[in-house]
């Protein structure tokens, strides 16, 4: 049972009153005010999202690093930096499409 603003938990306080930590009014009578599970749920998911979507970008600049430290030993440096721009790219575009396709999920459920 926690404050739906900013996620307090409103255990062991009065059965209705105001949020100690951000001034939100509750009622635990009819939750209003408070975090119901599937907001917990979803909230958790946009952070799992957002990880995923760091987790792409920042594996795509690593291996562009990576492939930018190659091109100075090998004997074509086009080549690891071909590859490594390509993987790159198509990381960044993925993280780009994931982003797109969220906003467009998130209009069609308002
Ligand atoms: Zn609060």
């Amino acid at each position: 049972m926690i404050c739906e603003k900013c996620g307090y938990d409103l255990r062991g306080l009065p059965q209705r009153g105001g949020c100690p930590e951000c001034g939100n009014s509750y009622d635990k009578d009819n939750f209003a005010g408070i975090a119901k599970p599937d907001n917990i749920y979803r909230k958790s998911e946009t952070i799992a999202f957002w990880l995923k979507i760091m987790a792409l970008v920042f594996g795509g600049i690593v291996i562009m690093g990576c492939s930018g430290v190659l091109s100075f030993f090998a004997k074509t440096p086009e080549k690891p930096l071909i590859t490594g721009g390509v993987i790159c790219g198509m990381m960044i575009l993925i993280a780009i499409a994931m982003i797109l396709l969220k906003h467009l999920e998130e209009k069609e459920q308002d």
